[in-house]
């Protein structure tokens, strides 16, 4: 098969769609959520209608069947215009319909999947804890079943969507014998007695995106609650992060190059020395390194997700699409603060805002240390 390099003309037609709806829908709320620091909950069912939120999932479920390179086209445009409001997208998305869809039972999928990707309810996956990130085997959760029910008690950290949702795929150990193994995953709605968020986190960057902390006390859970009716399904979770990976490499691209076009026009209009700044080598330099790594990201990521789509293996190339994205994305935006001088660290530039959100991209969804692991890994350290 010849390497091919361009998106379909479907594809295309949906990177319009959604730069336009991005455009109206997303931008004009930025900088209103961004102060609150609180994500545009009603934006969930427009996503839901327009399709945004079932790109993936097949017709039968409301989705609209296409593939992961289309998701990314859509997760990219988002990371463009503002990180913190596609976080909590791609959290319900990747991290809570996922694993919904590829190992609930028909039940589960029904009552949550179908109304999840229509926006009528948000998802958010519960698996970090406050002493287990990295190592997601040393969760202290844990789910007792007691009749036609399971008792969960823990707590969970860090949970995109974890103040707004409706229901939350929580991770706790069924089997403490047996590490790893002994995870299961349970689906939670937030109105389950003993269920509660515990707060709101205050963050560096990504403000217009939801960050809870939950507890999980005694909390009732009925059986059908159980994911995939079986308990054990851990590698759900590992399996999930492999999808959710590639969405984040190229929301970072997305990021990467709102911080590049800023810097770029910035640039060609500010004059010093009597010329435009982009005229001196030092900044014309800057603006070549920042365009050629941004590229070599996009190239990794979609590479990912082609991978995926073809249902080839692509563990080692999710892990390379995401620390790459990630490095540059936190040199990209750093290199364009440099660029707009003083202008680049003031508020109301949104460089600014790209800088301090770009710092989040070698932290959740494994670390890049953990990338770094887990790549060792396939190349078979
Ligand atoms: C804004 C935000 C949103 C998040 N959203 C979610 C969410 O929706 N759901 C969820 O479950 N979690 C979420 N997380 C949690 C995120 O996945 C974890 O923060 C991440 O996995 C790291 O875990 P930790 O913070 O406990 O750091 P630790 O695991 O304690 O790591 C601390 C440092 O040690 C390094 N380290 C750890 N182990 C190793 C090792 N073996 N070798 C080398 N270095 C190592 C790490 O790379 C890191 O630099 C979110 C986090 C943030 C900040």
């Amino acid at each position: 098969m010849p390497i091919d390099f361009e998106f379909t003309e479907e594809q295309e037609m949906f990177r319009e769609t959604s730069r336009e709806f991005g455009k109206n829908e997303i931008e004009p709320l930025v900088e209103e959520y961004e102060k609150k620091e609180e994500f545009p909950k009603h934006l969930f069912p427009i996503l839901g209608e327009m399709g945004f939120l079932g790109v993936v999932f097949p017709e039968e479920y409301g989705g609209v069947g296409l593939d992961k390179v289309t998701e990314c086209v859509f997760a990219e445009e988002m990371g463009k215009i503002c990180a913190g409001i596609a976080m909590c997208i791609n959290a319900h998305v990747d991290l809570a319909c996922l694993p919904i869809w590829k190992n609930g039972t028909e039940e589960q999928r029904q009552k949550y999947l179908v109304p999840a990707i229509q926006g009528e309810i948000i998802g958010s996956l519960a698996l970090t804890e406050p002493n287990a990130g990295s190592d997601a085997r040393g969760i202290r959760a844990q789910a007792e079943k007691k009749g036609d029910k399971y008792i969960l008690n823990g707590s969970k950290t860090w949970i995109t969507n974890g103040c707004i949702a409706d229901f939350h795929v929580v991770a706790a150990y069924t089997d403490k014998s047996n590490k790893g193994g002994g995870i299961s995953l349970f689906i939670v709605d937030s109105d389950a007695p003993g269920f509660q968020v515990a707060r709101k986190i205050e963050k560096l960057g990504h403000h217009s995106a939801d960050t809870g902390e939950l507890v999980f006390e005694n909390c009732e859970v009925p059986v059908e609650n159980l994911l995939g009716g079986t308990e054990g399904a851990f590698q759900a979770v590992m399996d999930t992060l492999i999808a959710a990976r590639i969405t984040h490499s190229v929301k970072s691209v997305g990021l990467a190059t709102a911080a590049f076009e800023y810097a770029l026009q910035y640039s060609k209009e500010r004059d010093a020395f009597g010329r435009p700044i982009s005229k001196f080598q030092a900044i014309s330099f800057k603006l070549a390194d920042m365009a050629t790594k941004i590229e070599t990201a996009r190239l990794l990521a979609y590479k990912a997700a082609w991978l995926y789509d073809q249902g080839k293996r692509c563990v080692k190339e999710a892990s390379m699409a995401k620390m790459y994205a990630a490095e540059i994305v936190q040199w990209v935006t750093s290199e364009a603060v440099q660029i707009l001088g003083g202008y680049g660290y003031a508020v109301e530039f949104p460089v600014e805002r790209y800088y301090r959100d770009a710092k989040l991209s070698s932290i959740t969804e494994g670390t890049s240390e953990i990338q770094h692991i887990i790549i060792g890994r396939e190349l078979g350290i």
